[in-house]
């Protein structure tokens, strides 16, 4: 099984909104109020764009494959 997290540090999110932008499933995945917030991660196929389009680097992506 898969343990998928995303964790947005709210300190440097600037609440840009460019991870919802370029996320293939932003509408599902992300919310963005005063920071930016995930749900839904069944959604996400991990394809680390949203981390790349962060411009304060607020997201990190974790992922733990414990059948590797
Ligand atoms: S791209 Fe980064 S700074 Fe912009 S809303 Fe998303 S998490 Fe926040
Ligand atoms: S890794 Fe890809 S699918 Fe998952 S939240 Fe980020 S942009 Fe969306």
């Amino acid at each position: 099984m898969q343990i998928l997290k995303i964790i947005v540090d709210e300190d440097k999110c600037i609440a840009c909104g460019n991870c919802k932008e370029i996320c293939p499933k932003g509408g599902y995945i992300w919310t963005i109020e005063e920071v930016a917030s995930v749900s839904n991660l069944d959604y996400c196929h991990v394809c680390t764009l949203c981390a790349m389009k962060c411009g304060p680097d607020a997201i990190k992506i974790e992922r733990n494959a414990p059948d590797e």
